[in-house]
């Protein structure tokens, strides 16, 4: 079986102690050993996400505790404020305008972030609180562009729409702090920055969500935070939970933890400064600017010779020489990027060795490389 050097925006790989937890015996998903287990993440998790709020968690990717965010908190017809970066944010527009949702959009240019100063407008304007939430995307993984989620929630002053965040490729990667911010919702996956496999989704609710969902009229049945609150109480999940991802994750924030939290973001910001280091040194461009890079995804501009076609035969020439996996650039990016992933279960010899593949396979595709990207990443990651 072939190990990949997985560097794309997740999954992300698995540290070996973590997938071990995934071939322990199946338990019963309503007996002690599982109510155990889900009351241990629940506090570990409230650590990540730094919040006392309830922690939900739903058998799903992540785009489900997106739609389950929606559907229960809002009603048909109701207005929402969706600041959307790129496909990650348009997702949030699909979905609520699926429920029949009356949605207003803030959308930056691509590979810019969003600007807090355009939130407090719309705020400000409505004065008769029509705008029931306002959704934001914490790291928009589509175009590596990190959103100043801190100061956007500043902007709310005392209007009473909820803030619904998709920390999807942040949370465990990048700071959050869900209480101090004062986010209602936050939501993400097991399967990025949490250095698990993929199949488990967290969703933390605040008591303003809490209230919200009593009011909320959208349909819902798996996913009706009412009722997965009614089994949380007897520490169990309304459905059959994908039990195996439960072990994993347990372990996955154990080991994020034991690193420390701090220690944590510290190492992405400079993995992720080293890779775009390396990158610019072979005579590539960013995609974002760079005020918002991610320290977790980097994206990188097309630009001629290098196109949608060049980039195919990169990817292969990466996949099959060195066993390295990148991402193209999603739908209406696809033209526009490539992206590297560098979260969760990430060192330097990663970093390191993508960039030496990175530079080798863009060399045999033809491209004129300016620098080699090792001599500047190996300096930066050394001070980890
Ligand atoms: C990965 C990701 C998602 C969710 O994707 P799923 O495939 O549903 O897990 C949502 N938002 C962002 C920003 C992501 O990176």
């Amino acid at each position: 079986m072939k190990e990949y050097t997985l560097m794309i925006p997740g999954p992300t790989p698995v540290p070996a102690e973590v997938l071990r937890e995934t071939s322990r015996c199946m338990i019963d998903h309503r007996g002690k050993e599982f109510a155990l287990l889900i009351t241990e993440i629940e506090e570990l998790l409230k650590q990540v996400f730094q919040t006392d709020n309830d922690i939900l968690m739903l058998t799903s990717s992540g785009t489900g505790g997106m739609e389950a965010a929606i559907v229960n908190t809002l009603s048909p017809g109701d207005k929402v404020l969706v600041v959307s970066t790129g496909v990650f944010g348009d997702r949030f527009i699909d979905i609520a305008q699926n429920y029949g949702l009356e949605v207003d959009v803030i959308r930056p240019p691509l590979g810019e972030a969003a600007d807090p100063q355009s939130v407090e407008e719309k705020l400000l304007a409505d004065r008769e609180h029509k705008i029931k939430a306002v959704f934001l995307t914490h790291n928009e993984t589509s175009t590596g562009v990190e959103n100043p989620i801190k100061d956007i929630s500043k902007t709310r002053k005392g209007h009473p729409a909820l803030f619904i965040v998709d920390s999807i490729s942040s949370l465990g990667a990048m700071e959050i702090k869900t209480d101090e911010w004062g986010l209602d919702i936050v939501i993400t996956a097991s399967q990025k920055a949490l250095m698990a496999p993929p199949g488990l989704c967290f969703v933390s609710v605040s008591k303003n969500a809490w209230d919200a969902c009593q009011n909320s009229r959208l349909p819902r049945y798996y996913w009706d935070f009412e009722a997965i609150r009614k089994n949380k109480q007897k520490k169990q999940t309304p459905f059959t939970p994908c039990i195996p991802i439960f072990f994993a994750v347990r372990k996955s924030i154990e080991l994020l933890l034991d690193e420390g939290l701090e220690n944590v973001y510290q190492r992405h910001i400079v993995l992720g400064r080293a890779m775009r280091a390396g990158i610019r040194a072979m005579g590539l461009e960013l995609f974002p600017r760079e005020y918002c890079v991610s320290p977790t995804i980097t994206a990188v501009k097309l630009s001629p010779p290098l196109d949608k076609d060049l980039l195919k035969s990169l990817r292969e020439r990466l996949r099959e020489d060195y066993g390295v996996e990148i991402s193209e650039g999603q739908l209406y990016l696809a033209d526009k990027l490539f992206r590297i992933g560098h979260l969760g279960y990430v060192g330097h010899k990663e970093i390191l060795y993508t960039l030496y593949s990175l530079e080798k396979a863009l060399r045999s595709v033809g491209y004129p490389v300016k620098d080699s990207p090792l001599q500047l990443a190996e300096e930066i990651v050394s001070g980890i």
